[in-house]
């Protein structure tokens, strides 16, 4: 009898910081994995300006899904797939809000395949509450005197106010 073949998925991103709709994300991956490394890139594809170090945005990460052992988050330098290929996960999980996404996803995607032909792209929509939220929109209502309680875990709220210098 042969054995089924663990599914391994990697959710790749910036995560400054992990957002609900981050969340939503992971947790729907879960559904039909085994595991889901959630990946905290070094050097942002796009270039972003961070916020929070790496570091912090791991830990906030391992925070937010403290209560499910299946769920692994770390980081990783380099090519994507490289990394991916290293941690047997050949599903990448990639979330998509809206058209504007599309386009980057796609041409990501059908890169990673070039690079490494085994590797599967699964684009995942989130919830209809989460599907207008970006970390960055988060990180720029917090800084204008926002409240951002409904979009991040609690824990991640207080970091932002304390790394903005708000009460
Ligand atoms: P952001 O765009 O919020 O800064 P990342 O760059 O860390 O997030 O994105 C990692 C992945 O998560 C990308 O595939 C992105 O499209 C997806 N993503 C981010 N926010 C959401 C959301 N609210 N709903 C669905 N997918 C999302």
């Amino acid at each position: 009898m042969s054995e089924r073949k663990r599914c391994v998925s990697i959710y790749p991103g910036s995560f400054d910081p992990v957002t609900r709709g981050h969340e939503d994300i992971v947790r729907r991956a879960l559904s039909f994995s085994d595991c889901v490394i959630v990946a905290v890139a070094h050097t942002a594809t796009q270039r972003k300006q961070g916020l929070f170090e790496v570091e912090e945005r791991v830990e906030m990460l391992r925070h937010v899904f403290r209560d499910e052992a299946r769920i692994v988050t770390t980081e990783f330098t380099g090519l994507l797939v490289d990394f991916a290929r290293a941690q047997g996960a050949s599903i990448i999980v990639r979330g998509l809000r809206a058209v504007s996404d599309f386009e980057y996803e796609f041409q990501m995607a059908l890169m990673n395949r070039q690079l490494w032909h085994d590797v599967e792209t699964i684009f995942l929509a989130p919830d209809v509450r989460h599907s207008y939220l970006s970390a960055s929109l988060v990180r720029e209502i917090a800084s204008l005197g926002g409240d951002v309680a409904d979009f991040v875990d609690p824990l991640v709220r207080d970091r932002l106010y304390e790394k903005l210098g708000r009460p």
